[in-house]
């Protein structure tokens, strides 16, 4: 065991395979819950679009919580609604959704010239910045960009995307080319406002997409990322992400936020040293239906495979109590 550590030197000791004091709890995604937004009087949706108030309800996660961590981007749209996109920003128990697309052509895909002084993306810079005065160098501050994948499902529409895997594959590359550059600009951005780490939401999940057309397509332009984002990455994608895993782990990401359709050990066997896990406790039976003898084994369950920082699957579900994000905390640090 090493010497007392700040939870900021746990989580990067953790990312670095290095040694912990204790088990390092973070969130990679979202811990914001109803009752954190009326402890903290920070609601969705104004915190999407206030950076007060975003990075009060986003210290919640450490301050109330105890996590290493504190990540102020709650949602996946606020790139989309930078670039034009029509959003429905949501209400206090409904995250926002994108409500229209934008490209069809790829050469029409860009950034705005102030794509990073719009009200969505501004707000999350400002928050990271109040995050770093705030914290210093104590708390982990971790960051959200989305890549090209998600960022075409929500400006291309996800069927107009997919259905060129096989009819237009060129069509694909192109908007991942295109797009990726927007997911690197907001990242630099973010890391220069204070962030420590950037979790990269990209979706090809298991329930639409082979492991072949990561393999294809995706690989190669986030090995491109992981080599011109300048701090550690952590990929996240929902779902059943086994039968990718080897491929993921050749990305040359920091890490890998896992979810809890996939057993950790032998998520753990695949990864082996080439990429660091972060999960996989799960979000609708464990944490909504507060099932906490399900919550106690899959903590462990996670530790004892050799999952190193462990942490909700998702972004959790807003009407959860956040009792059990706590209690998560209480489990992984008190074995
Ligand atoms: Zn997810």
């Amino acid at each position: 065991m090493a010497a007392n550590m700040t939870p900021r030197e746990r989580f990067l000791s953790a990312l670095n395979r290095q040694p912990t004091d204790t088990v390092c709890v973070a969130n990679p995604t979202s811990l914001a819950t109803l009752d954190l937004m009326e402890q903290t009087g920070c609601f969705f949706p104004d915190v999407h679009l206030d950076a007060d108030k975003m990075a009060t309800l986003a210290a919640a996660g450490h301050g109330l919580l105890g996590y290493d961590t504190v990540a102020p981007y709650f949602s996946v749209i606020n790139e989309a609604a930078a670039l034009g996109c029509k959003v429905d920003w949501g209400d206090a128990s409904h995250m926002p959704t994108v409500r229209g697309h934008l490209f069809h052509d790829p050469d029409e895909v860009g950034a705005p010239d102030d794509f990073l002084q719009r009200q969505p993306t501004r707000t999350i810079l400002d928050a990271i910045r109040i995050l770093r005065r705030r914290y210093g160098d104590s708390v982990a501050i971790v960051g959200k960009v989305f890549g090209g994948w998600t960022l075409a499902y929500h400006t291309v529409g996800i069927e107009s995307f997919l259905v060129s895997i096989l009819d237009e594959p060129d069509r694909v590359h192109r908007f991942l080319d295109r797009l990726s550059k927007i997911t690197v600009a907001f990242a630099e951005a973010q890391i220069e406002a204070g962030a420590d780490a950037i979790t990269l939401g990209d979706h090809l999940t298991g329930d639409l997409c082979r492991p072949e057309t990561y393999r294809d397509f995706l690989l190669p332009i986030h090995q491109e990322l992981a080599r011109r984002i300048p701090c550690p990455v952590l990929l996240h994608i929902c779902g059943y992400t086994l039968d990718r895993l080897d491929y993921i782990a050749h990305s040359g990401f920091a890490a890998f936020h896992f979810d809890s359709k996939n057993n950790a050990k032998k998520a753990v066997e695949i990864a082996g040293d080439r990429i660091v896990l972060i999960g996989n406790v799960n979000n609708p039976e464990t944490l909504l239906n507060g099932n906490e003898k399900r919550l106690v084994a899959e903590v462990n369950a996670a530790i004892e495979a050799g999952v190193p920082i462990v942490a909700p699957e998702c972004a959790v579900p807003l009407n959860m109590e956040s009792k059990w994000l706590k209690r998560i905390v209480e489990v992984a640090r008190g074995r």
